[in-house]
């Protein structure tokens, strides 16, 4: 029980220091490691709840080793008292089936992170976003995996104070994605990267445009919590490249499938390799070799219209 209870005191405690903290930005910076702690304490909840017994709650430890019983048998055993981090609880929920909403974790973490490095003079708009993205992860979570909701669990005067924030949020960001949805992106990607990518400035994420156009290099930004604005090409440059930082960084690491390469067209790294279009430019290359016919991988494509092999072969022949 012990880690449930610290998981509810560290939200609890966290979600004192926003009511008490909006202009005390060391109040809000705390907030933010609260939250996250508490997300991370229910996670290690669930798993030495499935531990097996004796096994020094062998799932949240990073650590294990071998042991032999009076019979010769050998089993395993958390070994120390470490705890997993947050790429292991990934691994661990995984394995065991275990669905959480990670993007909306690595948010939560990002913003964190961010606050306590580089934001920490007006953090509040900061902050409420970090609020909205961790009211959907604890309250689906204990729903889902621990079969209690968000009032018994944190008590009815957290529950409410929680509930109120993330609501106001999120009819505040369901507003911008009205306006975003009327605008004809001509891929499904930039919207999402758009919806999904917080101001630079403020790092809240209401960020909308300004006017609904038709020709999308006439669109402008806007924040509605702070003063920034953006045109077109520079915001989506930037939204696009963070919206699959991740893919493409896991591709590097992992040889995962990248998810942009370097337009070859108008050569920024906005070309989507699954719609096979640039949004910057409007580009759209051939992504079937002219000659043997196979999909060209995404690492020579280059408007050629052949895959390197090919390409290879043509060069030769002339
Ligand atoms: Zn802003
Ligand atoms: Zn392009
Ligand atoms: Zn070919």
């Amino acid at each position: 029980m012990s880690l449930l209870n610290n998981a509810r005191d560290s939200i609890i405690m966290g979600l004192e220091d926003y009511s008490s903290g909006k202009k005390d930005s060391k109040r809000l910076i705390s907030c933010a490691r609260n939250l996250f702690a508490g997300i991370l304490l229910l996670f290690k909840h669930k798993l030495a709840e499935l531990s097996p017994p004796d096994s020094n709650e062998i799932l949240i430890r990073p650590k294990i080793k071998a042991k032999k019983n009076e019979h010769g048998e050998i089993y395993w055993i958390g070994d120390g008292k470490n705890t997993v981090n947050v790429h292991e609880i990934k691994e661990r929920f995984n394995s065991l089936g275990i669905s959480v909403n990670w993007d909306r974790v690595d948010k939560v973490n990002k913003l964190r992170n961010d606050v306590e490095h580089y934001y920490s003079d007006q953090p509040k708009e900061l902050i409420r976003n970090l609020l909205a993205s961790s009211f959907i992860v604890i309250k689906s979570f204990i729903e889902l995996h621990l079969e209690k909701d968000l009032e018994s669990f944190l008590g009815k005067k957290s529950s409410d104070a929680f509930k109120i924030i993330a609501h106001a949020y999120n009819e505040e960001k369901e507003r911008c994605i009205k306006t975003l949805n009327q605008v004809d992106w001509k891929s499904d990607s930039l919207l999402s990267a758009i919806v999904e990518y917080d101001c630079p400035i403020c790092k809240s994420g209401l960020l909308t445009v300004q006017k609904v156009e038709s020709d999308l290099s006439d669109i402008k930004f806007i924040c509605q919590s702070c003063d920034y604005s953006s045109e077109f090409n520079e915001f989506i440059e930037e939204a696009i490249s963070d919206y699959f930082g991740y893919q493409n960084y896991l591709a590097y690491t992992d040889g995962d499938e990248v998810g942009t390469i370097s337009c070859p067209n108008c050569t920024k790294d906005t070309y989507i390799i699954h719609e096979h279009y640039c949004p910057l430019c409007g580009a759209s290359v051939e992504h079937k070799c002219r000659l043997c016919g196979i999909d060209i991988p995404a690492s020579e494509i280059n408007g050629s219209g052949y895959c390197s092999w090919c390409d290879n072969l043509l060069s030769k022949d002339n």
